[in-house]
């Protein structure tokens, strides 16, 4: 479908992920997936098999509203199409969902699902259900290039992109599970027009409330897939998440952040991980690329960081690596001397099946956390959720990728060489 797709985006770096050069994976019956297009890409989609151009407007609208404010995936329940329309769509779309491989639950109520693609790409996405919210965690890429050295997604071999559908098709899908769709006529659900923050825990009873791109993938890698995901939905005739509710995370790639800010406006989240060159130069291998002061320049102009927008530096607690007194007070100084309106978030380092590294001790983390603190930053520990099931931060991987610790390592090895 040519309207539906993306042109390749250059990667910065040597280092390209397998591109997806299409917004739209093919299905076999040759029919086309309408989850993750927007309103006009769903209206072109319409005018390719023949609607005329008013039909095609009036018909995406509707579509668009059954899709991501209903959730509907038949067609015959879309009742405001006339009986022959409904067949007609039928015989030539569908609305698909990721298929899921397994879902597991945490005793601690966090769920983890592990997802496959139709062409049987594997991917995660986790929900943490909390007293006030329930956040997301959306994957923007099969694995990782990065090779960030404490995460266990960077050591799956292999990369590609999601295509907005298979981003948005989490979001759907959790909501599917969570069993959050509106019920009721099509005449009463014009809820559309609510307030962005109606869409409150309790309110309308939604459990999903927050969306956090810190699955698996950097997703500056993927900007323009991310985006298209992002705008379906923040649609407010969709699903209609705030952008406040919204947060992407970056390990730091600079020439992509003044476009997120203009182009998708959610919160920023970076993972800094480390205070020095050569301690961040080992965690994330992308500051040989992108050092420490150039990422918190790009944080300083990130335009929409504001006090009541804070960006939120992210910094795993590794024992004896990046947790002494002075990488504190180091991390205060630097924050302090660009200026930004940031928060600390600390998070316990998840060991993985075969990593070297091992987590801060508690006391550690509540030293550096109060330093931090004396220094004017909030800087909260995160509880680490999830555990039994693998689905805490940074250790989403699907169990067929399996690798031993010396082909790790070498891969390790391959990926920061080609950075050089
Ligand atoms: N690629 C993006 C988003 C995905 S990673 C990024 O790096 O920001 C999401 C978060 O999980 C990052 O802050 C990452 O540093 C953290 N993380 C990765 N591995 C981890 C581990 N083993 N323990 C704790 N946090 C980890
Ligand atoms: Fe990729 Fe983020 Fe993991 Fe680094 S921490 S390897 S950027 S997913």
């Amino acid at each position: 479908m040519q309207s539906a797709a993306s042109p390749l985006m250059p990667i910065p770096g040597p280092l390209d992920p397998v591109p997806v050069p299409r917004a739209v994976t093919p299905r076999e019956d040759g029919r086309i997936d309408l989850m993750g297009l927007s309103r006009p890409q769903i209206k072109s989609a319409l005018e390719e098999v023949g609607l005329d151009v008013k039909a095609a407007k009036l018909r995406s609208k509707q579509l668009f509203h059954w899709l991501y404010h209903r959730g509907e995936t038949d067609f015959e329940a879309m009742t405001d199409l006339a009986k022959p329309m409904r067949g007609w769509m039928a015989e030539r779309f569908v609305v698909g969902r990721p298929e899921v491989v397994e879902a597991q639950v945490s005793t601690d109520g966090t769920r983890k699902w592990l997802l496959r693609s139709d062409d049987g790409q594997d991917y995660e996405m986790v929900f943490i259900p909390d007293a006030d919210r329930g956040t997301l965690c959306v994957s923007s890429q099969v694995g990782c290039t990065l090779n960030c050295s404490f995460c266990h997604t960077g050591t799956m071999r292999l990369v590609r992109n999601l295509t907005p559908g298979e981003i948005v098709g989490q979001v759907m899908l959790a909501r599917d599970a969570l069993g959050e769709w509106p019920k009721g006529n099509m005449g009463a659900a014009n809820d559309a027009d609510e307030d962005e923050d109606a869409s409150q825990y309790s309110p309308d009873g939604r459990m999903l409330t927050n969306i956090v791109m810190m699955g698996m993938g950097e997703p500056l890698y993927n900007f323009e897939h991310v985006r298209d995901a992002l705008k379906v939905v923040m649609d407010g005739d969709g699903l209609a998440l705030s952008r406040r509710r919204i947060t992407l995370s970056t390990s730091g790639v600079i020439p992509m952040m003044a476009r997120a800010s203009e182009e998708i406006g959610v919160n920023l989240a970076v993972s800094l991980h480390a205070v020095t060159k050569e301690v961040r130069d080992e965690l994330v291998p992308l500051n040989r690329k992108y050092g420490i002061e150039e990422l918190l320049q790009a944080c300083a102009d990130y335009p929409k960081a504001s006090n009541a927008r804070r960006i939120t530096f992210e910094y795993v607690m590794i024992r004896d690596k990046n947790d002494s007194d002075e990488d504190a007070r180091e991390l205060v100084r630097l924050i302090r001397k660009y200026k930004l309106p940031a928060k600390v978030n600390l998070i316990p380092f998840n060991p993985w099946p075969g990593t070297d590294y091992e987590c801060s001790t508690p006391e550690r983390v509540r030293a550096f956390s109060s330093i931090v603190f004396e220094g004017g930053i909030s800087a909260p520990v995160r509880t680490p959720r999830g555990r039994d099931i693998m689905a805490a931060c940074g250790q989403l991987k699907s169990a067929s990728e399996k690798k031993s610790k010396a082909e790790i390592k070498r891969l390790a090895e391959e990926k920061q060489a080609a950075l050089g």
